[in-house]
């Protein structure tokens, strides 16, 4: 059935927690699905969303007869709910542009897996903030973009947001019991430092000059860790660690000079808390999103997520390397973007989404996703966005400035 969310009345009986997994279909959202099932008998699979992969959603709804399913893309969403139909499927297929946010405000929804790719997900992160949910942020950009915004509207709205990146879920679990929940961490609790570990990439050992011609599958090659396209290229030119302190600095209300970046190539250590005692304290873990997604989910307790122990014996030694500037520029760039404050972080974000998706369409060389995150950053004159609205319309123009200097200025990759 294909229905105006608005017309939408769901109901649950049980008393399942009841949950929407937005971006259902990608690695963070299947993985989310592997862990409800684990623990079916405390979980309820509410909603499902997607953008155009209607044969994974079709199946998902088939296996898991949530409410409500909604897609990104209106024909995709058609052609679910023609099959749904079909298959005499429960599941009511949204439609309509704001189908998303009429899933994430929705009264009989407890809990929200925010795992939509890129700016996307703001819209329905935002909106299960104002409308009180636990959210489970995975969608790191949407922080980066709207920190403030979005910090202040679960505050008022009554949210709780629980990181499942891994690095802050990591981080959440380290700080002080007593305010870890509350985005005013700071010096409070007699913390020093957040330290973030970032596993250096496919391409932590290459030079520069190397790095020149390396090719999409090589960037999508991430030693470790098995996610979406765009988080691993993002992994590779090392934004992601870059959009990771930005995400850290509004998510723990902490200056960005009091995040440190380490370079731990094993990715055992997800993160640290340095106390000033001289403590640190770390959470450690395989490289299986699984894990950080079952805490999120239970906090404060612990469920299964099928994650296997770590093997102290067979892992034998960790290493540690400081961050190399000059061949991850993209590190430093998103440091500058939230020492210059108001838009800045939110236009980096859409420059590097641009140039990402320009690169995976192999229309810029991999070199050059810095280049254009760093032209835009610095020639884009962003004025402090003072609401939603702004947001939108800066990222529309940030993305417009960086694909006219790809048209224009940045060179073409040689064939
Ligand atoms: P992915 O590309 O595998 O999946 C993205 C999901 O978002 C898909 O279900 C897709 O259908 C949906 N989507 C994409 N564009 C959309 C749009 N315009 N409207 C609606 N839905 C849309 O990505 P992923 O690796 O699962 O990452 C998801 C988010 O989680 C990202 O923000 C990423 O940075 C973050 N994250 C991922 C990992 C990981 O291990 N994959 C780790 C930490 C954080
Ligand atoms: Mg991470």
């Amino acid at each position: 059935m294909l229905c105006c969310g608005s017309n939408v009345v769901a109901l649950t009986t049980s008393s399942k927690e009841s949950i929407a997994v937005f971006g259902s279909t990608g690695s963070i959202g299947t993985s989310t699905l592997d862990v409800l099932e684990r623990n079916h008998e405390r979980y309820e699979v509410a909603a499902l969303t997607a953008n155009t992969d209607v044969d994974t959603l079709f199946e998902q709804c088939l296996k898991y007869q949530p409410w409500f399913a909604a897609m990104g893309v209106p024909s995709a969403a058609a052609e679910l709910a023609r099959r749904l139909d079909q298959a005499n499927s429960v599941t009511q297929v949204l439609e309509g542009p704001d189908a998303l946010t009429q899933i994430a405000v929705n009264p009989e929804i407890a809990i929200v897996m925010a795992a939509i790719v890129g700016f996307a997900g703001l819209p329905p992160t935002l909106a299960a903030a104002q409308s009180g949910k636990r959210i489970l942020l995975a969608n790191k950009e949407s922080m980066v973009v709207a920190g403030e915004l979005l910090t202040r509207a679960a505050k008022q709205g009554g949210a709780s947001i629980v990181p499942v990146d891994s690095e802050h879920n990591a981080i959440f679990q380290c700080l002080p019991e007593s305010n870890r929940c509350s985005p005013d961490v700071g010096q409070q609790g007699g913390v020093s430092s957040l330290v973030l570990t970032a596993s250096g990439g496919p391409f932590r050992q290459l030079s520069l000059e190397q790095m020149q011609s390396v090719s999409v599958d090589e960037a999508l090659n991430h030693p470790n860790w098995s996610m979406g396209p765009k988080i691993s290229v993002d992994s590779a030119t090392m934004m992601n660690k870059g959009l990771e302190v930005i995400e850290a600095s509004y998510l723990f209300n902490i200056d960005e000079s009091l995040i440190e970046v380490v370079v731990h190539p094993e990715s055992f250590i997800h993160s640290m808390v340095r106390y000033i005692d001289g403590s640190v304290l770390a959470q450690l873990g395989q490289a299986d999103m699984r894990t950080p997604i079952a805490h999120a989910l239970a906090w404060p307790d612990r469920i299964e997520a099928g994650v296997e122990p770590i093997d102290f014996i067979r892992l034998g030694s960790m290493h540690f390397e400081a961050p190399d500037h000059v061949r991850f520029p993209c590190l430093a760039l998103a440091r500058e973007a939230l020492r210059m404050g108001d838009g800045a972080p939110g236009v980096l974000n859409a420059a590097n989404e641009i140039a990402v998706q320009e690169f995976l369409d192999g229309r810029i060389r991999f070199i050059d996703i810095a280049k254009v995150n760093s032209h835009v950053l610095q020639q884009f004159e962003a004025a402090a966005p003072e609401s939603v609205d702004d947001l939108f319309s800066m990222d529309q123009s940030a993305r417009e400035f960086a694909l006219d200097y790809i048209e224009h200025q940045a060179p073409k990759p040689v064939a």
